[in-house]
């Protein structure tokens, strides 16, 4: 199995190049925001709970995430691999995340960490928020979001850089010219499918 984690801020471009990814290499996606999403559409009490979270910008706490992950791997059992996708976001999460991955007697080979300038995230999750319908793409949420980013999530690079595990990536580049960088990286794991 080959385990990957994407890893970067809110717009830095997660969402869409793991869609090239999984398509490209055949990967099962495991992505925390579009399972929030669609909790919170189904009115689920975990949704309901979340939402309070996410339309403040802030991270679900992590027992929720974590048990959500969990059941999320047990439906594909025979995947080649997974990319996660805005998980993990918490060094608690990362623990976590290895706990689970060592009882199913995998890892995470890769994270790949997407590297945007901060006024190119603002001005792209602005734009998103003209089409998206997501309600925390509007200027208070993204500024609060990129502050929970830089307070909570910024420590798992670090905690996978002393595994050995982090390949920095510029994200600024045209869609494709990113995820060449970033097929170059994986192609030292797998080939595509
Ligand atoms: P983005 O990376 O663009 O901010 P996501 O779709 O990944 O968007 O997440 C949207 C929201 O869902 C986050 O702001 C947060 O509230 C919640 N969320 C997603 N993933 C996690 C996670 N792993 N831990 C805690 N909260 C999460």
């Amino acid at each position: 199995m080959f385990n990957l984690v994407l890893f970067g801020p809110p717009g830095s471009g997660k969402g869409t190049q793991s869609e090239n990814i999984l398509k490209t290499y055949k990967l099962q996606h495991i992505s925390t925001g579009d399972l929030l999403r669609n909790e919170v559409s189904n009115m689920t009490p975990l949704g309901t709970e979340a939402k309070k979270y996410m339309d403040q910008g802030m991270l679900v706490p992590d027992e929720v995430v974590i048990g959500m992950i969990s059941s999320k791997i047990d439906e594909t059992p025979d995947a080649r691999g997974f990319i996660f996708d805005g998980f993990p976001r918490t060094r608690a999460q990362a623990e976590a995340l290895d706990k689970l991955l060592e009882f199913k007697n995998t890892r995470i080979q890769l994270v790949l960490a997407l590297e945007v300038p901060e006024e190119d995230l603002i001005k792209r999750l602005l734009g998103r928020g003209e089409t998206s319908g997501r309600s925390d793409d509007n200027l208070e949420v993204i500024t609060k979001r990129i502050k929970e980013y830089h307070a909570k999530t910024e420590p798992v690079a670090s905690y996978y850089q002393s595994q050995g595990k982090l390949e920095r990536i510029a994200g600024h580049h045209p869609i494709p010219d990113t995820f060449k960088l970033l097929c170059k990286e994986i192609n030292n794991y797998i080939l595509p499918a």
